[in-house]
């Protein structure tokens, strides 16, 4: 019987990595533009730690997490918690007063797999800690941008406020005025949500409580001064570095900790999985957690959406293998004869591939331009004797005659006179040779 990976788990083959490789490389470069350093943390972590971080009435701890109940312990179904966790262990914050971080590693949530939503996925994520200036915030969110343009993907950014442990309770106990009136119109996890944690009933995704919520009053007219001076300084940064948003008062998110600024990066083109990247601010989680009273920042960007979007753009360019140079050996000797020159190409620094299988010359030369070798370098028994191959160069498909050695003592002067005519790596090939 054959045995498939589990549902909602997938294998990134080659042909695709390529474009999660884009997509990570891009990610690499730019937040090191932006001063950040790479953390990598462990995948398992103590439940508690999510539970307290998470929050216990949230869908994902209540729900979607792979828990090793026995153990106490959870494969970690988001980078924040365990980056916290890490940045409290080791003191980071003793090292530098502020500290900018970010992690891509994959995540679990035990969700219905479609398309965009994946019950092992891959993150992103940045975090800033220890900054408080709303400058920061909108910084987050211009880089998120500006990763999002550079790769070519569109999407529109929403921002919210969720106010802080001051004004939160009273806008909580006015929403819950607001619901008691429309609490028999909601879907069951909307009721049940209405006494546990009321702000989720405005992002309820359920086409009747979106109706019914449409009026609900707006967070953001109930922050307390400290709140909305800091909402206006984001708002403001982000104008100062064009970067265009717009103010949603549904934006709640899934996750407990947040306070002020709350955004998310959303893309039409992914029907139900908008969201490409969230995140926002958590000023006390990292107390709450046991560590420095610092606040905190971050978000996360959904790897499998990017990549998704990547490959739905039009005209997306197909993927295609390159190597330097393919060695053909034409039978047993020239083959016993281009095994060692093959590897000291390759430390050389060439991409180079040659066959194994004794195959035809028509047999190899179609490998090679299926591997998209730039050059084929063929050597023939009888040329061999001579001291002679042939290097055909796949892009215009000129052939030229060289010498190489008759013994692997000639190996260093076949390495240049095969290297020679590749003038097209000329610049790459006097560096490395
Ligand atoms: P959604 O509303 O789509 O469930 P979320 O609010 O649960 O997203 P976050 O916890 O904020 O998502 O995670 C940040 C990003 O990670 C999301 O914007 C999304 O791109 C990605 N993401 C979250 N859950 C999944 C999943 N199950 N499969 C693939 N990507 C995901
Ligand atoms: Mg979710």
């Amino acid at each position: 019987m054959k045995i498939t990976a589990l549902n909602g788990f997938k294998d990134i083959v080659p042909g695709e990595v390529e474009l999660w490789q884009k997509v990570e490389t891009a990610a690499r470069d730019i937040f090191s533009r932006f001063n950040f350093s790479e953390i990598r943390m462990p995948i398992l972590e103590k439940t508690e730690l999510f539970a307290r971080s998470i929050g216990e009435t949230t869908d994902i701890v209540e729900k979607e997490m792979y828990t090793f109940i026995d153990k106490q312990i959870t494969m970690r179904p988001e980078a924040t918690a365990s980056l916290l966790r890490a940045y409290i262990q080791h003191g980071l914050h003793v090292q530098k007063p502020v500290q900018r971080l970010f992690t891509i590693g994959p995540m679990f949530r035990h969700e219905r797999p479609q398309m965009g939503r994946l019950r092992q996925f891959h993150q992103m994520d940045v975090e800033v800690i220890g900054a408080q200036n709303p400058r920061v915030d909108a910084e987050l969110m211009a880089m998120g941008a500006m990763l999002l343009e550079e790769l070519g993907v569109t999407v529109s950014l929403e921002l919210n406020s969720l106010g802080c442990p001051a004004c939160r309770p009273g806008f909580r106990k006015t929403l819950l005025d607001f619901i008691e009136d429309r609490y028999e119109a909601l879907c069951d996890d909307c009721k049940r949500r209405s006494n546990t944690n009321p702000l989720r009933v405005l992002d309820c995704k359920n086409p009747s409580c979106r109706a019914q919520v449409v009026e609900a009053p707006s967070i953001q007219e109930h922050l307390c001064q400290e709140c909305s001076d800091h909402f206006a300084v984001v708002q403001k940064g982000l104008q100062q570095l064009g970067v265009s948003y717009s103010l949603n008062k549904f934006m709640v998110r899934g996750l407990d900790y947040y306070t002020r600024t709350t955004f998310e990066f959303i893309t039409g083109d992914l029907g139900a999985q908008a969201a490409v990247g969230a995140g926002g601010r958590y000023d006390g989680l990292i107390e709450q957690l046991g560590g420095p009273k610092v606040p905190g920042i971050g978000f996360a960007l959904g790897m499998e959406r990017l990549v998704l979007l990547l490959q739905q753009k039009k005209g997306a360019e197909t993927v295609q293998g390159e190597m330097d140079l393919f060695v053909a050996g034409l039978g047993e000797t020239a083959s016993h004869f281009v095994f060692p020159l093959v590897h000291a190409l390759r430390r050389k620094g060439l991409q180079v591939a040659m066959d194994h299988e004794g195959r035809s010359l028509k047999s190899q030369m179609k490998q090679a331009n299926k591997a998209g070798a730039h050059y084929v370098l063929i050597v023939g028994e009888a040329e061999l004797e001579q001291g002679q191959a042939v290097l055909r160069n796949m892009d215009d498909q000129k052939q030229t005659d060289i010498e190489i050695g008759t013994g692997i003592d000639k190996l260093s002067q076949s390495l240049l006179e095969i290297c020679k005519p590749l003038d097209k790596f000329s610049d790459i090939l006097t560096k490395r040779i």
